[in-house]
């Protein structure tokens, strides 16, 4: 059993949004806000190969940016609020999208950079 065979039936996506270890889907991969634990605590799994560097928030970046902006569009041309109500609206709107995404985006990352190292390693590449 090589530390890169993927044994969990759980995909990549819901074991990765969920925030748990991509192998056995039941640790948790993170010890902290944004830190990664050492390994998984169910299965042992090294997490040592994860590398997601500014990925995550470069994908919280779009998401967030497309749906502010969409809706602040909405909200102007629907009801033209003052200026104020913008500013009240969508400063915490940012804050918190971002932060609420970037736990879920990161743990997404890992999964799928796990599944493709699993997928390299069966190919032996
Ligand atoms: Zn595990």
């Amino acid at each position: 059993m090589n530390e890169f065979d993927a044994y969990s039936s759980r995909s990549a996506l819901s074991t990765g949004l969920a925030g748990r270890c991509p192998r056995c889907g039941q640790g948790r991969l993170f010890d902290g806000f944004l830190a990664t634990a050492p390994r998984c605590e169910t299965c042992g799994l090294d997490y040592s190969f994860i590398d997601s560097g500014d990925g995550p928030a470069v994908f919280v970046i779009f998401i967030v940016g497309i749906v502010v902006v969409a809706a602040a569009f909405f909200v102007e041309f629907t009801w033209r609020p003052a200026y104020w109500v913008h500013i009240v609206l969508w400063g915490p709107a940012i804050l918190l999208l971002s932060l609420g995404l970037l736990r879920p985006l990161k743990g997404l990352m890992i999964a799928v950079q796990y599944r493709r190292k699993a997928a390299e390693h069966r190919s032996g590449g």
